[in-house]
């Protein structure tokens, strides 16, 4: 259930509000607007009546069909009317905003030479956001984990260097001190973490965007309340990244599950929905392909590892493309974006 608050509500109507959400023994979480407040109650709201909470200030309750509320796009059309997505800005970067997004780069920070010359890339190639992991989830406990805080710095001399916002995963929240030393610009979930509902609640309590995998083995539904957990907790700057999920199908690494991009696009969600083709495929000649696939199914952005050197790299080489494949890669779907997308 939502309750919108009026445009004039002053902050004793809305303090009474959660004070009679809270009396009936449920919990308010706060989004605030720029034009108007509006609280998710959280908890069992089956037992009471919208009218309930039509206290002063209030201009109307709704009650949202789907478990997850606050990231169903039901929500964003009562609280914003027509505009069915959401956008947000990073820096001077605008996500969900109908610009194609292009976030790219290493699937793990090597060294200073290796982040540099990528981002140099991206940037010649047209790129958005500079990625590269700092912390690596690995299967084998032997294998090669990132360079650690080292790889954060080395982010963010690329970031000051080149102009680009850098994204990184975070393992757990205890390194959320270090992701505010480096200011990194957006926090990654990856797939293994996609389901740690505590460190999801701990990110949900940042202001820094998530940007959220989906877990290999996740419904949408489940997905989309991981979304929920973070914006219930106050940080509604979620993007959501198709991954792959695990199928059958041993040929490519995951099954890229294009479906659920459509379906989040223009029926589930309002969030800006992003797609991996190089975790989805594990495969470097499918990434381009998938990655035109992806944009024509309503992806607002692509995340797309590229190496200087594929051949080197130390982590995911066969998925990694060189920055010339990047390039157009970059070029084909923006002109497949304007091709495809949204007229209204
Ligand atoms: C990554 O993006 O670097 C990564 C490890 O991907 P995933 O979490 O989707 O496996
Ligand atoms: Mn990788």
């Amino acid at each position: 259930m939502i309750v919108k608050m009026d445009r004039m509500a002053t902050k004793g109507q809305k303090d009474k509000v959660v004070a009679r959400i809270k009396a009936l023994g449920l919990d308010a979480a706060e989004i605030v607007g720029t034009e108007r407040s509006v609280l998710g109650v959280r908890g069992d709201v089956s037992k009471i009546h919208e009218d309930q909470l039509r206290l002063p200030g209030v201009q109307d309750v709704y009650r949202i069909s789907k478990n997850y509320k606050l990231a169903s796009k039901e929500y964003h059309q009562h609280v914003n009317g027509k505009s069915s997505y959401t956008s947000f800005t990073v820096g001077n970067l605008s996500i969900g905003n109908g610009k194609l997004v292009i976030m790219a780069g290493p699937c793990t920070v090597e060294s200073e030479e290796q982040i540099m010359a990528s981002a140099r890339a991206i940037k010649e190639a047209g790129g958005d956001i500079l990625r590269g992991g700092a912390f690596k989830p690995r299967t084998s406990p032997y294998a090669f984990e990132g360079l650690g805080e080292e790889g954060l710095a080395l982010l963010a001399k690329a970031r000051d260097k080149y102009g680009l916002p850098v994204v990184t995963e975070i393992m757990s929240e205890a390194q959320l001190p270090l992701f505010e030393k480096y200011d990194i610009d957006i926090i990654q979930v990856g797939s293994r973490n996609g389901r740690n509902f505590h460190l999801l609640n701990e990110l949900g309590k940042q202001k820094r965007p998530v940007f959220l995998k989906r877990e290999m083995g996740t419904l949408l539904e489940e997905w989309l309340l991981c979304a929920e957990r973070i914006m219930s907790h106050g940080n509604t700057k979620v993007i959501l990244c198709e991954r792959g999920i695990t199928t059958f199908e041993k040929y490519t690494r995951n099954t890229l599950d294009l479906n659920s991009v459509a379906a989040i696009k223009y029926e589930l969600s309002h969030l800006p929905i992003f797609s991996d083709p190089s975790h989805g495929t594990g495969r470097r000649n499918l990434i381009m392909p998938m990655s035109l696939a992806s944009v024509a199914a309503g992806a607002d952005g692509l995340m797309i590892e590229m190496h200087p050197r594929p051949e080197e790299a130390l982590t995911d080489a066969f998925q990694q493309v060189t920055p010339e494949t990047l390039a157009v890669i970059i070029r084909k779907a923006r002109a497949m974006h304007t091709a495809v997308r949204d007229e209204t």
